[in-house]
Formats: structure tokens, C-alpha cells, sequence
């Protein structure tokens, strides 16, 4: 696809995300795209290699989110996978600081290395678990906004994500069709950790494909003991 073509099919969406994006932006967009789709063929970050799908289910989704960033300086993706949506986040916002984390090693190899040709400063990349990096001191309570997309379910998340944001900041969780049950059960965990639902936001990226965008606001301190050791987040969700 030429990059003509990716403006015209990302132009289509503009509208839903009510965003102005640069040339400088397009072009990073579109780098990041072809070179995904070219290291997937060694290392398996992405089942969706078609390019037009992929500005849809990968770019324009991660965009979605844009606009609770504004009032923010420093994000953190927890399970970010091949950059998704921290790297079109950061794409939007230059200035911002990002951190994107992941357990899987291999998938970050792939960011770092797309990366080494990108402008993309003020960008950390740390290949951990969240519920080991949320105990050190220089990561924890240190954001004003954590994201996460497609890594689990919200009461697990809640004690992924909350660690890490600053008392004001915001949880996003980008969320598919289940998100009401999970939400129910995750209401205790979000209390405990220091969370308060804000928002529910419903996005209509085409007639198949429905973003629900959660905003938790971090309203209280996380106490000590929480995020627990590896694997119990998971294992054992609060209840
Ligand atoms: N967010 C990306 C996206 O939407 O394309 C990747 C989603 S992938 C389904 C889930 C990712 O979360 C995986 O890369 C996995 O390694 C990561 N993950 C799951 N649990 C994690 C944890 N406790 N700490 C860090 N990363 C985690």
C-alpha cells in the first residue's frame, strides 16, 4: 500500500477520532505499520497482517483513546505487545513520556528494533511483569495515566494498572463486548486498590467493531501489599 492510499483509508476514521494528524505523524504511522507486518514474518507479534485491517483494528483503535491523554504527562502501556496502543499513542504525542512494558521479551525486541529508525525519544521499554515493576519505587504511583488493551480481565487489571498511577490520574482499560460482568466483579478490587469508575465510553469504529473505553480514576493510594506476587493477580482475582 502506498502511503496516498493509507492516508485515504485512515482519513475514513478521522471523523470518529476527531483528531488532526500531521504529515510527520502519517509517515510514523505508516512506518510502524509496513514494519510490523515485515517482522512478523520472523517473530509472531499480530494475527492481522491485511493492511487495511490493520490501520483499523491496530491504529485507528489505538487512537481511540487520544483523548483522555490530554491533560497527562507520562503513560504507561502494561502489555503492550508489538506497541499497541502505546507507540500510535505516542506517535500523537511527542511530547509526552512513555513507558511500555511487557512479559514477553521477544515482542519488545521487535519495538526496540523499529524504533532504532523512528524519532520516538522520551519512549522506556521495559520487559517485565507488571505486578513486579509496580513494587519498585521508581515506577510506582509515577503516572498520570496507565492503558491497557486485550491483556485480561478489569479486576485483574485493576491491580496491574492502579499501582502505578499517581492519586488523580486515570486507569484506561480499552474493553471488547463482555466488559459489563467484568466490570461487576471487578467493583471490590477497584475500590480496594484506590479506584473509582468514572466513564464508559462506546466507539463505533465500523459496523462490526465496538471500542467500550473504561475510565477509572485513581481517587486513594494503593496500600503496601498490592499488586501480590506474580501470577496471583490472575490466579486468584480479589473478590
Ligand atoms: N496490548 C497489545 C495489543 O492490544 O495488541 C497486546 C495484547 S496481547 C493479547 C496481551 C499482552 O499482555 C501479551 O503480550 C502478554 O505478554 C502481556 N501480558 C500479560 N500479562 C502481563 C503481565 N502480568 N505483565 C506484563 N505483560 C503482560
Amino acid at each position: 500500500m502506498k502511503i496516498e492510499e493509507f492516508i485515504n483509508v485512515f482519513d475514513k476514521y478521522k471523523s470518529i477520532l476527531n483528531i488532526n494528524i500531521s504529515d510527520e505523524q502519517y509517515n510514523e504511522l505508516y512506518y510502524y505499520m509496513n514494519n510490523i507486518i515485515k517482522w512478523n514474518e520472523k517473530v509472531n507479534v499480530t494475527a492481522i497482517t491485511d493492511e487495511k485491517e490493520f490501520i483499523e483494528k491496530h491504529l485507528v483503535d489505538s487512537i481511540t483513546v487520544n483523548k483522555y491523554l490530554k491533560n497527562s504527562n507520562s503513560i504507561i502501556d502494561i502489555g503492550t505487545g508489538a506497541g499497541f496502543p502505546g507507540i500510535p499513542l505516542k506517535i500523537m504525542n511527542k511530547e509526552k513520556k512513555f513507558t511500555l512494558v511487557d512479559s514477553v521479551g521477544k515482542k519488545l525486541k521487535v519495538i526496540e528494533n523499529i524504533n532504532e529508525n523512528m524519532n520516538l525519544y522520551n519512549l522506556e521499554i521495559i520487559h517485565a511483569r507488571a505486578e513486579e515493576l509496580a513494587n519498585n519505587i521508581k515506577y510506582r504511583e509515577k503516572y498520570d495515566v496507565s492503558v491497557t488493551r486485550a491483556v485480561s480481565n478489569i479486576t485483574t487489571l485493576m491491580e496491574y494498572m492502579l499501582p502505578f498511577i499517581k492519586v488523580d490520574g486515570i486507569a484506561i482499560c480499552m474493553k471488547g463486548p463482555n466488559y459489563e460482568s467484568e466490570l461487576n466483579e471487578a467493583k471490590k478490587a477497584i475500590e480496594i486498590l484506590g479506584g473509582k469508575l468514572i466513564k464508559i465510553d462506546k466507539i463505533k469504529i465500523n459496523e462490526n467493531i465496538n471500542r467500550n473505553i473504561i475510565i477509572i480514576k485513581k481517587v486513594k493510594n494503593t496500600p503496601a501489599k498490592f499488586p501480590r506476587k506474580q501470577g496471583k493477580p490472575l490466579k486468584e482475582p480479589i473478590k
